[in-house]
């Protein structure tokens, strides 16, 4: 179970906390390690500071994206020293860890932290269902990289303990990739309406998709939406231009539900 949760780390700088890093999910029991446009591989020092999880350095899967490091995921967490600053769904750790492991039971789920320096972008923080922040010391808040990802693998091994079932473990949710077509999708059709003009598109999807992130929609809802999306398209004569779905959107909201 805890190998389906997927530590991220975006764009990280010291090779020290890869190792550091490897080494606190080792200790939790997590295994599954993905490098997002990192600025330095793996090395010497990271060996070092791994010390018995260089194992999991060795698998660690390096990707171009966050977006393509969670695209199979159906539950995102991001975390971030600064709270509230996106105003979108929050959990505390805790709360994180128990997420985490109840919907690790249906696939894959992640857990994201951001650069040593500037930690994550608002477009990466609003790619994420929710943000978690370890409440520390709010005059000196930014835990060294590792340290987050140690108390965090070990709010999941503690869910991972106490786990009783629950109603999460019944739901579907949409993978990253599914929700991201969807937003694509919502988007065409608004500016096809005209309600979100391009010139002027102001804060109309970002504000939606936080309203998206807070219901947490489940593939079935999501598969409703797009049927309203794709009834609109047609009504206005977009869904004839057959540009509504892109090219990796199989449509496996769909598929999965038979
Ligand atoms: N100066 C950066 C902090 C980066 S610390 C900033 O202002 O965002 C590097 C990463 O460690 C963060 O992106 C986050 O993933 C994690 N982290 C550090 N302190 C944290 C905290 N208090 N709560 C949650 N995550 C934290």
């Amino acid at each position: 179970m805890l190998s389906n949760i997927r530590v991220v780390l975006v764009g990280t700088t010291h090779p020290g906390n890869i190792g550091s890093t490897a080494r606190a999910m080792k200790t939790m029991g997590l295994s599954t390690l993905y490098l997002a446009e990192p600025k330095v591989e793996p090395d010497g020092h990271s060996i070092a500071l791994a010390a018995g999880a260089s194992d999991i350095l060795k698998h660690a899967v390096t990707v171009d994206s966050l977006a393509e490091a969670i695209a199979d995921c159906s539950l995102v967490i991001a975390t971030s020293a600064r709270s509230r600053t996106l105003d979108w769904p929050m959990l505390e750790p805790r709360q994180a860890g128990e997420k985490l492991v109840a919907s690790a039971l249906n696939g894959p789920v992640a857990i994201v932290f951001g650069r040593e320096s500037n930690g994550l972008s608002n477009e990466e923080l609003q790619k994420c269902n929710y943000h978690v922040a370890i409440p520390a010391n709010p005059e000196y808040s930014s835990l060294n990289l590792a340290q987050a990802v140690q108390i965090i693998c070990y709010e999941a091994r503690v869910a991972h303990l106490n786990q009783t079932p629950s109603e999460e473990e019944v739901l579907e949710y949409p993978l990253a990739k599914e929700q991201e077509n969807f937003f694509t999708h919502l988007e065409k059709t608004l500016l096809s309406t005209g309600f979100i003009v391009r010139q002027h598109p102001g804060q109309v999807m970002i504000k939606l998709r936080r309203l998206f992130s807070r219901a947490r929609i489940e593939s079935q809802e999501m598969n409703i939406l797009r049927g309203i999306l794709t009834s609109i398209d047609k009504k206005v004569g977009l869904a004839d231009k057959g540009s509504i779905r892109s090219q990796d959107d199989d449509n496996t909201v769909v598929k999965k539900e038979e």
